[in-house]
């Protein structure tokens, strides 16, 4: 499998990246993954990085963004935060990974049974958590049927892809610099959803 670089990157379209994540999701649940020789790819990669894709996600241990995309060393930026929450450091990591560094989708990953998720909708208050869950409220808020501090009954799941919704939008809200490349067909923008139990990725393209 090759490895990426810059000449590679620059002929690459978004939705060309999109198909490259596809067919490495298909590869992963099929479990045909490609042989690679990854200490290869470390020494080709070690005068530059060239990742066609920058991938927002959870912290959770069974959703690890190289494997589950079938991606070897140097082709995706991995930012992983729990719950894939938005911040002010992550809007600059998306950037960077876009406008500086070249990549040409952002896929903004939930996945199922999510911890963080769950926690929020908890209403969990506990240290630094606190303030990582509020993050998530927003989601768990539109659930919420009135002030009570726990939302009960209410499919986790929904809140999850609520919570990916809502990242995409302040994404778009808060960086000028990821919405005019998306505006300019630079950049794809997508909301994607991870399956635990059956390790598929889906796309939701709007
Ligand atoms: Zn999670």
């Amino acid at each position: 499998m090759r490895t990426y670089t810059k000449e590679i990157q620059n002929s690459i379209t978004p939705n060309q990246a999109l198909n490259t994540l596809k067919d490495g999701n298909d590869r992963f649940v099929h479990n045909t993954k490609i042989q690679r020789n990854l200490h290869d790819q470390m020494e080709e990669t070690s005068k530059g990085q060239f990742p066609f894709a920058v991938i927002l996600s959870c912290i959770d241990s069974r959703v690890p963004v190289e494997t589950i995309f079938d991606q070897g060393i140097g082709s995706v930026f991995s930012i992983r935060v729990a719950g894939n929450v938005i911040n002010e450091d992550v809007l600059g990591s998306l950037e960077y990974a876009c406008r500086i560094a070249g990549s040409k989708i952002l896929v903004i990953l939930g996945h199922t049974k999510c911890g963080a998720v769950t926690a929020a909708c908890s209403n969990v208050q506990l240290g630094n958590i606190t303030s990582l869950l509020s993050k998530i409220k927003p989601a768990v808020d539109q659930f919420r049927s009135n002030d009570n501090a726990k939302v009960e009954g209410v499919n986790i799941e929904k809140v999850s892809l609520k919570n990916v919704e809502l990242s995409k939008e302040r994404i778009l809200d808060e960086s000028t610099i990821l919405r005019d490349m998306e505006k300019g067909n630079e950049i794809l923008i997508v909301k994607a959803n991870y399956d635990i139990s059956t390790g598929k990725v889906m796309f939701f393209e709007d």
